[in-house]
């Protein structure tokens, strides 16, 4: 997500589908997000119904936290990234231009 200024749109599709907002070890280690939402062999293990992967690689500590979720949809700009292979459904983009839709479609639907 390089920066945790460009946060707002994951918060923002959280909030839309009545989820919360996880994130990788090297993100809370930076301090850009709470040790509280680091998943992973160091951190807390989730097992939501969707897990939105966004931006993240697929590191085995990383999954370790989050393989149990139901279904785990990958959004990467690289198609190689190993998180493909643990996703059911991916969309290999940027996130930065596939969030705001997802936030818009997601809203669409609820309403
Ligand atoms: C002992 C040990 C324990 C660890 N424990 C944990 C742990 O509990 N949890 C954890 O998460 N990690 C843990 N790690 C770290 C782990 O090995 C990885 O370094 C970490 O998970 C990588 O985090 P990341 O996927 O956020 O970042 P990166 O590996 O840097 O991946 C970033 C991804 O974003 C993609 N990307 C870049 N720009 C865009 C864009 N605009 N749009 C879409 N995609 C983009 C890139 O292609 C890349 O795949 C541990 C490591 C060690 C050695």
């Amino acid at each position: 997500m390089k920066s945790p200024d460009n946060w707002g749109p994951l918060v923002e599709l959280a909030e839309a589908l009545g989820g919360a907002t996880a994130c990788s070890r090297p993100v809370s280690d930076e301090g850009w997000r709470s040790h509280e939402e680091h998943t992973g062999q160091t951190g807390k293990i989730i097992a939501p119904n969707l897990y939105i992967a966004v931006g993240i690689s697929g590191a085995t500590q990383h999954l370790a936290g989050i393989s149990a979720s139901k279904y785990i949809v990958a959004i990467n700009t690289d198609k190689d990234a190993p998180i493909f292979e643990a996703a059911q459904y991916g969309i290999v983009g940027d996130a930065m231009k596939i969030l705001p839709q997802l936030v818009s479609a997601v809203k669409e639907i609820k309403k």
